[in-house]
């Protein structure tokens, strides 16, 4: 989704927080942030987050039937209200000089923050079989509301895995490709019964249970996909001009361990119910915390930034005794 922005803003020197990440979780604690009476900054390397590849969002109070564009919009368009600044870059990293932070971004620029949240989510995961990296972009997909249109009238394609974004998925590319195998390791999806009842009911949604991608087959773009029945071993090849992949997500754990943050097992940031991280003044709010693991939503997320924003106020207020703008 191309996302018109009217005025990105510059880094200024010092903040009180800056917030690393541009998704729910990022917006509402900017939002309380600005409202505690911080100078705020977003850094972000894309605006709107995994609600970038969503479609229409029927599940957030207030919003019904709204697409995720322009909830998006809406975040960004109400953190502007605001007066927060967005900056659109990748932080690199952070470290503690005296009591504060200096934040370091891929495009070379550097501010001072007495606050930190961390709001970065997660990435996709990957199959790790052969021929994926090979058909990126060309026949492999992680984003059917980015590219489903590229399949209208395909004969066939397929979708992996058995969450809700999978089953999202095939539904969103039953409109377009005239068939679409949805390729599950497993006999139960663990999607919700919505999106269940919804894709048994799709005459043009083939299920293939119990079964696991092992290559991705082509030319100069995908043919096929080869799977295999994880019971009795069988391979079956399967011709398809698109490979979904829609298996889950996972942490950037690497980045947030040198910069110095505790995860757990998986690579989650771990916070306590304040959304404090075991660094001082560093907060973390959403989908890359150990915070209600299992139930990932717009609504988790921005629970979170607003509990994050909270706790950074009151942290400024201690250490520093008043905010910037008090001053
Ligand atoms: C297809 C799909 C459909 C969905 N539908 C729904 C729905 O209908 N309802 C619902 O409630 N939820 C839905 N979700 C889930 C919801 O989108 C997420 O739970 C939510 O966006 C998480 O918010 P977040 O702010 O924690 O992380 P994210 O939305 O993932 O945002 C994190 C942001 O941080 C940025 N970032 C990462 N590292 C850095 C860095 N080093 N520097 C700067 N920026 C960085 C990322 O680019 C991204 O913009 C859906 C998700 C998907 C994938």
């Amino acid at each position: 989704m191309a996302l018109r922005l009217p005025g990105l803003d510059r880094l200024r020197d010092r903040y009180d927080v800056v917030i690393i990440g541009g998704g729910p979780a990022a917006f509402s604690a900017a939002i309380y942030a600005r409202r505690f009476g911080m100078v705020t900054a977003v850094v972000a390397d894309r605006i709107g987050g995994m609600l970038n590849e969503a479609g229409v969002v029927d599940d957030y109070l207030g919003l019904p039937d709204t697409p995720a564009s322009k909830m998006v919009k809406l975040f960004y368009s109400h953190a502007k209200k605001y007066g927060v600044d967005v900056i659109l870059d990748t932080v690199t990293r952070f470290r503690r000089e005296g009591d504060h932070y200096v934040v370091e971004t891929r495009r070379r620029r550097r501010t001072l923050a007495r606050a930190l949240i961390v709001a970065i989510g997660t990435r996709r995961r990957r199959l790790g079989v052969p021929g994926e990296d090979r058909f990126v972009g060309r026949g492999v997909s992680y984003c059917a509301v980015c590219d489903a249109p590229l399949y209208r009238g395909a004969e066939a394609v397929a979708v992996v895995g058995g969450g809700d974004s999978a089953l999202e998925a095939a539904l969103i590319l039953s409109e377009y490709a005239k068939k679409v195998y949805l390729i599950h390791r497993r006999s139960e999806f663990r999607a919700q019964p919505y999106y269940i009842k919804q894709v048994r009911e799709r005459p043009n949604v083939e299920l293939v249970l119990n079964s696991v991608v092992v290559e991705i087959r082509g030319d100069d773009r995908v043919r096929s996909v080869v799977v295999r029945d994880v019971r009795s071993g069988e391979l079956r090849e399967i011709p398809v001009r698109g490979v979904f992949v829609e298996i889950g997500f996972e942490p950037f754990r690497e980045w947030a361990v040198e910069n110095g943050l505790e995860v757990d097992e998986e690579g989650f940031i771990k916070v306590n119910e304040w959304m404090e991280t075991n660094l001082p003044g560093v907060f973390a709010a959403g989908d890359c915390t150990t915070m209600w693991k299992g139930f990932r939503q717009i609504v988790t997320a921005a629970a979170m930034g607003a509990v994050a924003a909270y706790s950074a106020y009151n942290y400024v207020v201690k250490v520093f005794g008043s905010t910037l703008e008090q001053r």
